[in-house]
């Protein structure tokens, strides 16, 4: 096993829907990242009880898998949080989403990824708008969990987009955000949390597609802000069609991407 991959222990796991659930994992001492970095993790059937039970062949194979997963938890968290997706065919969460508190998983303590905040030096942090579909919220939940982002902006604005309303998880924690972590910088960010749910009505929340959201202007209208090119940050995380899709109404409304630390736009596509 190479030198910087590490076996962690489950601790703890909330299932959302039968496609979604996140789990906590213990945090190896010299383990640091930065707030919406991402790891690779590692699972194998010799390590999880459901096969130790049921499938002897299987739990028989020990063959590490290992998948790119975004943090949930902020860089000062004991433990490591993440929010999994079910592919019921997928190689990977096929067998993830067997977890139970106890089993093993495999770390790579080397974190990956340009989607933080420090990336950004032009335009100076004043507006940042956080735009997820599904499990690509996880990066910003962390993002949402370090002081320094309360600290840094005026405006955050977190629309997250999922099939149905069961499927927007973390409410509970969003809705906590403000008061939890704006409370304890002064002159916080202003947390403006636009939920938007695509193939049902539900009170409260918006329906449409980002992109259409924000070419028809009803993202920057309940948001109560306007998308300046001159101090906004824009990120984007998830399913790639909304990525693509979404950075072009973005480039269309006069935004640039982020590259080597200027520019509004900055994205991560999960598949
Ligand atoms: C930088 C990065 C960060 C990631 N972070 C996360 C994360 O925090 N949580 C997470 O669940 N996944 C995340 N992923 C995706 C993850 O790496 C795996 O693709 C996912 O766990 C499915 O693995 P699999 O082997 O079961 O299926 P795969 O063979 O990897 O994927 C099969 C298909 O499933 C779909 N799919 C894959 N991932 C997702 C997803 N997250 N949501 C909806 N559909 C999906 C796609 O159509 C894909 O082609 C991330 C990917 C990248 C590149």
């Amino acid at each position: 096993m190479s030198d910087n991959i590490q076996t962690v222990t489950v601790l703890s796991k909330t299932t959302w829907t039968p496609n979604l659930f996140s789990f906590t994992v213990s945090r190896p001492d010299s383990f640091k990242f930065t707030a919406g970095q991402f790891v690779r993790l590692g699972v194998n059937p010799s390590r999880l009880k459901y096969y130790q039970q049921q499938d002897e062949e299987l739990a028989a194979l020990d063959e590490d898998i290992f998948r790119a997963y975004s943090i949930v938890s902020s860089p000062f968290d004991e433990v490591l949080e993440f929010f999994s997706i079910v592919i019921p065919d997928g190689a990977f969460t096929s067998q993830l989403q067997h977890l139970e508190v106890g089993d093993e998983l495999l770390l790579n303590t080397m974190p990956f990824g340009f989607l933080t905040l420090a990336r950004y030096q032009k335009p100076l942090p004043k507006d940042l708008w956080l735009l997820a579909t599904g499990t690509g919220l996880a990066p910003f939940l962390s993002m949402l969990q370090d002081l320094k982002t309360w600290n840094d902006y005026e405006h955050i604005v977190l629309a997250y987009s999922a099939r149905s309303v069961e499927e927007l998880a973390y409410i509970e924690l969003i809705e906590r955000l403000q008061a939890d972590f704006g409370s304890l910088v002064d002159n916080p960010a202003k947390l403006i949390f636009i939920p938007i749910v695509t193939r049902e009505p539900v009170d409260g929340a918006l329906t449409e597609r980002l992109p259409k959201l924000l070419l028809d202007g009803t993202l920057q209208e309940r948001a109560g802000i306007a998308l300046d090119v001159d101090s906004t940050h824009v990120m984007l995380c998830g399913n790639p069609e909304m990525v693509e899709d979404t950075k072009e109404a973005l480039k269309t409304l006069g935004l640039v991407m982020n590259r080597r630390g200027e520019g509004n736009i900055a994205v991560e596509n999960y598949w």
